[in-house]
């Protein structure tokens, strides 16, 4: 339709050429531009090139009357909600029932009183306008803009009878943002937004015309493809969409390193619904998902069955949190110059019903995905902490007891929910230290930095985990009120059979204490790691050559047998730059 077009276009249809003639006049007074058909078969050629905004047509005319026209008009594509007004002379009941069946909007008889023309032509223009206003909310995205799901339908359905005409394919490209819920969790709503209508732009600039673009919700989009001669030319659809991002968007002075992960189902093969092809197209996505995302993947049977694995497994982690199958199992972090321990590190498994113990590697990036690591890790902060109470009363040394956090946890809520956790357990905040990762650090906003501030204020610790992994600059070691490193065990493991990896952990040791941290050595299997990071300076060590980690029977098993106590902490090296804050009193003088 010409809607966009600042002057409206009317067509009038009539085979009388003076009456044409005066209702063009009669039109371009009202500041209508005009076109004119004389009868029915090329009124509706016209109506087809032009597009108009409002016929008028003559009820009698030779060949195909204007009941006839009205008719074709309202069958074609974007005839439906054309104005149509209904000229004729016949003042009888029955012209005006037949022009309404024939799907007029409105008629006026002749003579033609050019006042009641006008306000009618106005009046359809305006409820025309609306009609398509309303339409076309229905069936776009108020975010993005968009089509929606809707206006998808009806398109496929259009595109399905164009592809069986001429034996062509149809692709259905469907995709969405790896970890964009970790911006709307990190960067807020509006921020995560902004990132959508961003992809949104990106994608329709990247799409042929001939495509249709739609989101779906969330941070679903697909593209609909017609013409398409066999399955790999669905390809470079894919390529394009994974390259669109490859100039990191900035949104609200952040450079959001996001990556698409995208699936492709193919008409008729894959599916012959528009609902099998998202189906399959969407199982085909999180098949590229689980191979670490920024990549597109075809549907093939094998993904469906991977995907409902994953499907029950979050099903079953659901489960897992409300009925308290998930358990702590604790490791020592066992001072390397001293004789105990400068704490225990509590890491999460899955006591699942049928499969058994499962590890932390396979259901906390699941947990990340779904939003299931808030309340997975309220729980395990919350064993955490009843089993220091539990150790408190059976007379163990105080240990701090270290908790991972993942990123999607740094919610503006974290520090009340901390600080009512310690409280609750009426225990002193400086025996829980939490871990996160470089790559969860990864460009901290104020907010995150704020957050980890209040945490300290109430006496916890923090730690950076698997030191060395991730892609951040040390920037942000500067400002983030850290005190400790664990070097990761990639680092510690090589450090004896490769001199460069050697070297780099001596840096790192020497980086850390430089800046006034504890540094711990991840990963320690053998008798040589240990002696290596020792011979380094390093303050203390994990793993399995000390103690592997254990359940909490076995922890205190462990403990009473070897008869180690709370280590007092490493003593910093002349010349180290103090804590910004004092490190909370951990020595306990026992027996
Ligand atoms: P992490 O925090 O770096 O924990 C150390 C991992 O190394 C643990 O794996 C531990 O069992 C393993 N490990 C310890 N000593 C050795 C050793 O000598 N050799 C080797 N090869 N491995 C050793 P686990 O328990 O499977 O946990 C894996 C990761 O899962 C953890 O890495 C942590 O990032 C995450 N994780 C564990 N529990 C939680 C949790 O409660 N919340 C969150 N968000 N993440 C958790
Ligand atoms: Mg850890
Ligand atoms: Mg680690």
């Amino acid at each position: 339709m010409s809607t966009d077009r600042a002057i409206p276009l009317g067509l009038v249809i009539d085979d009388d050429a003076t009456m044409r003639l005066m209702i063009r006049r009669g039109l371009e007074r009202d500041g209508f531009r005009v076109e004119e058909a004389a009868d029915g078969d090329t009124g509706f050629v016209a109506f087809t090139t032009h597009s108009p905004d409002v016929v008028l047509l003559d009820a009698i005319m030779p060949g195909a009357d204007g009941f006839e026209c009205c008719r074709q008009i309202r069958g074609h594509p974007g005839g439906e909600r054309c104005p149509l007004l209904m000229i004729t002379g016949l003042d009888d009941d029955r012209s005006v029932d037949r022009a309404f069946e024939a799907g007029a909007s409105d008629y006026v008889t002749k003579p033609i009183h050019w006042a009641v023309l006008r306000q009618r032509v106005r009046r359809l223009l305006g409820a025309a306008r609306a009609e398509r206003q309303v339409h076309h909310q229905a069936r776009h995205d108020a975010l993005t803009g968009l089509p929606n799901r809707l206006f998808i339908d009806e398109r496929f359905r259009q595109m399905l009878a164009e592809a069986r005409r001429y034996g062509h394919r149809l692709a259905l490209v469907f995709m969405d943002l790896d970890r964009f819920k970790l911006v709307n969790d990190t960067l807020g709503h509006a921020t995560g937004d902004r990132l959508l209508q961003d992809f949104a732009t990106r994608l329709v600039a990247t799409a042929r015309e001939t495509d249709s673009v739609a989101r779906l919700g969330g941070d679903e989009f697909l593209i609909l493809a017609n013409r398409i001669a066999c399955r790999e030319d669905a390809a470079p659809i894919a390529q394009r969409v994974l390259q669109i991002l490859c100039q990191p968007p900035v949104i609200d002075g952040h450079v959001l390193n996001v990556t698409p992960s995208v699936g492709i189902a193919v008409y008729p093969e894959d599916g012959e619904t528009l609902e099998e092809l998202i189906q399959r197209a969407d199982m085909a996505m999180y098949g590229a998902k689980n191979q670490g995302g920024n990549r597109f993947e075809f549907y093939r049977p094998e993904i469906g069955l991977r995907v409902s694995r994953r499907w029950t497994l979050e099903q079953g982690l659901r489960r897992a949190i409300k009925r308290d199958e998930l358990v702590l199992h604790y490791q020592p972090i066992v001072a390397l110059s001293g004789k105990g321990l400068l704490g225990i590190e509590a890491l999460v498994r899955w006591q699942a019903p049928e499969e058994g113990l499962v590890s932390p590697g396979e259901f906390i990036p699941l947990a990340e995905e779904t939003g299931l690591i808030v309340s997975l890790g309220e729980r395990v902060l919350e064993m955490a902490c009843a089993q220091m109470v539990r150790w408190r009363d059976l007379g163990l040394p105080p240990f701090p007891v270290s908790v991972n956090l993942a990123r999607g946890q740094l919610t503006p809520d974290l520090p009340a929910f901390l600080a009512g956790l310690i409280d609750r357990h009426g225990l002193p905040g400086a025996r829980l230290t939490l871990e996160l990762t470089e790559s969860a650090l990864m460009e901290p906003t104020a907010g995150v930095c704020q957050m980890l501030n209040d945490i300290k204020a109430f006496g916890a610790s923090l730690a950076i985990d698997d030191f060395g992994t991730g892609y951040s600059s040390l920037s942000y070691l500067a400002y983030l009120p850290v005190n400790t490193l664990k070097i990761d065990l990639s680092f510690v493991q090589r450090s004896v059979v490769d001199t460069k990896a050697a070297t780099l952990t001596a840096a790192i040791v020497a980086l850390g204490h430089k800046l006034g941290y504890t540094v711990v050595g991840e990963g320690v299997e053998t008798e040589k790691q240990a002696a290596f990071l020792r011979a380094q300076g390093c303050d203390a060590a994990q793993g399995y050559y000390f103690c592997r980690p254990l359940a909490a029977a076995g922890f205190e098993a462990w403990i009473e047998s070897s008869g180690v106590l709370l280590d007092p902490g490493p003593e910093r090296p002349a010349g180290a730059r103090r804590m910004r804050r004092p490190r909370p009193p951990t020595y306990v003088t026992t027996g």
